[in-house]
């Protein structure tokens, strides 16, 4: 992973914990629960979904499947959202395709309200049609029942690349078969 790797506009080399051919993992800046990381294409110019070649798409949800068994062992999930937001108005806030992965427990559920904290997430420079989609109310019926964003603290680069460096070990173990899924 010598090349530099980017997700949107954002420098994120040193999040990353796996790449494929067309496709990468990165730990999250501000994760909702530990565990949450998201899965993006190589290529920048790729906003939505609909982008993707299909020799992208292929490797790509390969890699989100990947992902998923790998993150719902390692951090011994029950269940797990998988989730894209595609376009401002489905709550996109950085215009380069990314799928969540986020862990859920039977204990302590939220429910829905994760996609309430999902939808909090802003990001100034991403188009008017944001802004429109936020004063229109957004998920405006729920939202007291989410954390503002303002209110998650960033992480720091060092716990970025520290977590990232735990998950490149443990995911090439679990390639290896080293971890099995129960
Ligand atoms: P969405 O609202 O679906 O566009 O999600 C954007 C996601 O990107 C949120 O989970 C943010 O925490 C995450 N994010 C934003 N900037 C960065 C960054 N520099 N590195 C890692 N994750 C980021």
């Amino acid at each position: 992973m010598t090349n530099a790797i980017y997700f949107g506009k954002f420098l994120v080399t040193k999040q990353v914990f796996y790449q494929s051919k067309y496709s990468y993992a990165l730990v999250n800046l501000k994760p909702l629960v530990p565990g949450h990381v998201l899965v993006v294409p190589l290529r920048r110019s790729v906003i939505s979904l609909a982008d993707l070649t299909v020799e992208e798409n292929d490797d790509y949800f390969r890699t989100v499947q990947l992902i998923h068994k790998f993150i719902k062992l390692h951090y011994s999930a029950d269940s797990l959202n998988i989730a894209i937001q595609d376009g401002p108005e489905a709550g996109q806030t950085v215009p380069h395709l990314h799928t969540h992965i986020i862990p859920r427990y039977r204990l302590n559920n939220i429910g829905d309200r994760i996609y309430n904290l999902l939808d909090e997430w802003t990001y100034e420079d991403w188009q008017s049609r944001r802004e429109a989609y936020i004063t229109a109310g957004g998920r405006n019926g729920r939202k007291q029942l989410a954390k503002p964003d303002d209110q998650r603290i960033a992480r720091t680069e060092d716990q970025m690349v520290q977590e990232a460096e735990e998950l490149r070990e443990a995911l090439s173990d679990f390639q290896k078969g080293d971890l099995k899924i129960s």
